[in-house]
């Protein structure tokens, strides 16, 4: 067999890409899923599309449809992706009889990446706190929309975003480029440089338990349909937002536990104990065991993340 024809290829680049990815063995939580082309914390790539038939990494920059995401996640060819899927989906590729009783299918395996291990880049995301504070925007989504207390707000040093290029070139005149490309927080195309977070943004800083800044995470205000609401700097590791709040608590103690950072912020703006997870099933033991000393309330409700960690 020489060519698929294009209907085929059209078919098989029409099925949803969710349904490939688990195929290829992997998770797909809410349209989203880790990123099998970097070294992925949070899940960065996603599923778009009225039948979920594209992906994309908003990290590597990268995406496509099914047969691309074969190719990508396994290394092997365009025929033979094709083929795979065809197999998976019963779908005709178009072998001739013969060939299609001999063919076996392929034992695929996942394409080993190269990951550049790329530490959290304290510097560069402390400079962006320092210098930036909330926008008229940040105050409207914060205060208009969410009624939360001002106090809370300033105390968890919560920043936003406006214009992501007057950001850029002032971290351009502050840091080495080298320094920028590698910290997660810009990325490089046609050799120039761009936020990595989608603005208008919040930016909602993580500390740990000793205060040290450990990670960022955007909360996306503008109305591209397209963009993630959510994004963190792809080199952090998932951690509670909020650990300080330890300090102040007992052994025993209430403690409220919401997926969501808007609902932790709401939570403690009533006056409550609350952290945030933002993704329960990737968070490190020893972020657990802290909180298993307390007595949890997961907010709103409990998914099967919140459940299992109730259970603890
Ligand atoms: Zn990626």
């Amino acid at each position: 067999m020489d060519t698929i024809p294009e209907y085929t290829i059209n078919k098989l680049n029409s099925l949803s890409c969710e349904e490939v990815a688990e195929k290829l063995g992997m998770d797909v939580i809410r349209h989203r899923s880790l990123c099998f082309m970097h070294d992925d914390h949070h899940p960065s790539l996603y599923f778009s599309g009225n039948n979920r038939e594209k992906w994309w990494c908003f990290v590597c920059n990268k995406g496509g449809r099914a047969i691309d995401m074969v190719m990508e996640y396994t290394g092997i060819g365009f025929v033979e992706s094709c083929q795979w899927l065809g197999v998976q989906f019963n779908i005709d590729v178009g072998f001739d009889k013969t060939s299609k009783k001999e063919w076996k299918p392929l034992n695929i395996k996942k394409k080993i990446f190269p990951h550049e291990e790329k530490p959290f880049s304290r510097d560069i995301s402390q400079w962006i706190l320092d210098n930036n504070s909330l926008t008229e925007k940040g105050c409207q989504f914060l205060f208009g929309e969410r009624k939360l207390l001002p106090q809370v707000i300033e105390e968890l040093h919560i920043v936003s975003i406006e214009d992501s290029r007057t950001l850029v070139d002032r971290l351009s005149k502050t840091f080495e480029l080298e320094n920028l490309v590698h910290s997660g927080l810009i990325t490089m195309t046609n050799n120039k440089m761009y936020f990595r977070m989608f603005t208008p943004c919040l930016l909602f800083p993580y500390y740990d338990k000793s205060g040290v800044l450990i990670g960022l995470q955007s909360r996306y205000l503008g109305c591209n349909k397209e963009a993630p609401r959510f994004q963190f700097v792809s080199s952090q590791k998932t951690r509670v937002f909020n650990m300080p709040i330890f300090n102040s608590m007992r052994s025993g103690d209430e403690l409220y536990i919401s997926e969501g950072i808007t609902d932790c912020l709401a939570l403690l703006s009533a006056g409550k104990k609350a952290v945030a997870l933002p993704s329960a099933t990737i968070l490190p033991v020893y972020d657990l065991m802290e909180l298993s000393r307390f007595e949890l309330h997961m907010y709103p409700d409990q998914d099967d993340a919140g459940k299992k960690l109730i259970g603890l």
